[in-house]
């Protein structure tokens, strides 16, 4: 039996707006048959996608999983068996913390053909709006990406909290506006700096981003007191100091960028 497979595409949409897209997730976006997609790309490119296309939210936020990740893969892999070109459309990129691996094994296992298009990642991307460079030769020759979806205080964590503390480079958190004071804490515990700046981006490149600007110290209190929701990106360390406001932003989201 001769069967017409398609292909799936692991597109990363950057952090907000299409200025962020890439030209190669633009264009496979736009010649999708099928485009599966959550809220993290942000409304700017979700209200971008071709309408001809069969439109797919398979959305899943924090704790609020609308659909099991077994459940998208089966939709991805069934529409690309159907002979479609299947696009899963992801904020950041796709292989940052997006479970991109996940479904790139899932289709090798599936004999499915995959592309994958690289994102401009939050993690980078998020901090750089507002003037802080992850690395700078001052402050930080290294930098950490982590989950904070892992609670510290867990002994089976997955990430060596006492390490992290004692390692000197920048720490860049996704998915940790949860456990940012258990994280805070931890990390002093085990040695860092109490007086560490600590900046907490919500919603980066979006019209509505905001940031607040504290220390390992004060940082929890600063984010219950201004109800900091996710997504934020939080990034720990001395490349803090180069934080600069809004009005000074670095990066613009496109809906600001003719200033
Ligand atoms: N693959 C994505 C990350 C997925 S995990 C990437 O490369 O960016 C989801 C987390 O990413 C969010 O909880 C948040 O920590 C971060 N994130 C993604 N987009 C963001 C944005 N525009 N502003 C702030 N945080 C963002």
């Amino acid at each position: 039996m001769t069967e017409t497979v398609g292909k799936v595409f692991l597109v990363g949409s950057g952090p907000g707006g299409c200025g962020m897209l890439t030209i190669r997730a633009r264009e496979v976006i736009d010649q999708a048959e099928v485009i599966l997609y959550d809220q993290l790309p942000g409304d700017e490119v979700l209200s971008s996608l071709p309408q001809r296309a069969e439109l797919i939210d398979v959305g899943k936020y924090g704790d609020k999983h609308t659909r099991k990740q077994g459940e998208i893969e089966d939709l991805m892999i069934q529409r690309a068996k159907e002979g479609k070109r299947v696009v899963r459309l992801k904020g950041g990129d796709p292989f940052m913390f997006g479970r991109g691996g996940e479904e790139l094994e899932t289709c090798r296992e599936q004999g499915i053909p995959v592309e994958v298009v690289p994102g401009v990642t939050s993690a980078i991307a998020v901090p750089a709006s507002v003037g802080i460079p992850v690395t700078h030769r001052k402050w930080a020759s290294q930098v950490t990406v982590i989950t904070g979806n892992e609670d510290p205080t867990k002994e089976e964590s997955a990430i060596d909290w006492e390490w992290l503390a004692r390692s000197r480079g920048t720490i860049v958190i996704l998915m940790g506006v949860k456990n940012l004071p258990t994280i805070a804490e931890t990390l002093i515990k085990f040695g860092r700096e109490p007086m560490t700046p600590v900046a907490v981006i919500e919603r980066g490149l979006r019209p509505d981003q905001r940031e607040t600007i504290g220390t390992l110290v004060t940082i929890a209190e600063k984010a219950t007191a201004a109800g900091v929701k996710p997504p934020a990106v939080i990034v720990i360390g001395g490349v803090v100091e180069m934080y600069r406001s809004d009005e000074e932003r670095m990066v613009r989201p496109p809906s600001q960028k003719t200033q």
